[in-house]
């Protein structure tokens, strides 16, 4: 039987820190949400490598040293309001909701979106709110947000997310030309139209699916 604190502790030194994640919010959301807790039963054992693992809906949970480095590109702070694209397992949403008041994270499979609203139940995780539906539109009615962050590539940043970024609000999105294969891009909304865009390097997540994503073949 693994000591799963014991794992984290070890992921949060080994994996997260040593790849330079300085953020002490980001370091004590990850040595604080239980991620055996957002995967299945027999996967619980490998809940702290460094790896992505399967969900449902052939979707899968990201890499816990990804998940820091967005976090860390969004520069939460415990005010700030944050929209998560693509719940999946709502490992991200938790982490990020350590740090921050609200997640509104928008999850486009019904499957996940239930399953992850039980687990954020389950842990007690009550700023979090999990909505199903398109996330490439963003969520116009809770805008607008500090942070925007996706945990699914698509091939440009969504109009509606730009529109729904605070002054000085951060996005951190994977975004290529190959559904599977992108560059993690950061976008600082400076005033009304001014906005900064610089890659943090190549990354491999799932397709963004929608309106303003990939076609769902
Ligand atoms: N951050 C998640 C990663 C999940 S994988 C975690 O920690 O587990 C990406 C998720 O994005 C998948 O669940 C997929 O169904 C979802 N997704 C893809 N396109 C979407 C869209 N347009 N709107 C909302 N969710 C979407």
């Amino acid at each position: 039987m693994i000591d799963f604190s014991e794992a984290r502790e070890w992921m949060v030194v080994w994996q997260i820190a040593a790849r330079g994640i300085c953020d002490s919010n980001v370091l004590s959301a990850m040595r604080h949400v239980p991620r055996e807790e957002f995967v299945a039963e027999h996967l619980r054992e490998s809940a702290y490598d460094d790896s992505p693992l399967p969900i449902a809906s052939h979707q899968t949970i990201s890499q816990p040293s990804i998940v820091a480095q967005m976090i860390e590109a969004a520069e939460l702070g415990p005010r700030d309001r944050v929209l998560d694209i693509g719940t999946g397992s709502g490992y991200a949403a938790a982490i990020a909701a350590a740090i921050v008041a609200h997640v509104d994270s928008v999850e486009r499979d019904p499957v996940l979106a239930s399953t992850a609203r039980k687990t954020l139940a389950r842990l007690g995780i009550s700023n979090v709110t999990v909505h199903l539906g398109d996330g490439t539109v963003g969520l116009g009615a809770y805008a607008p947000y500090d942070a925007i962050i996706a945990g699914a590539g698509g091939p440009r940043i969504p109009r509606a997310w730009r529109l729904q970024l605070s002054v000085g609000g951060r996005i951190v999105m994977p975004v290529g030309r190959e559904p599977y294969h992108q560059r993690l891009i950061k976008l600082v909304r400076y005033s009304e139209h001014d906005y900064h865009e610089r890659s943090l390097g190549e990354v491999s997540f799932v397709p963004l699916v929608g309106e303003d994503g990939w076609p769902d073949h």
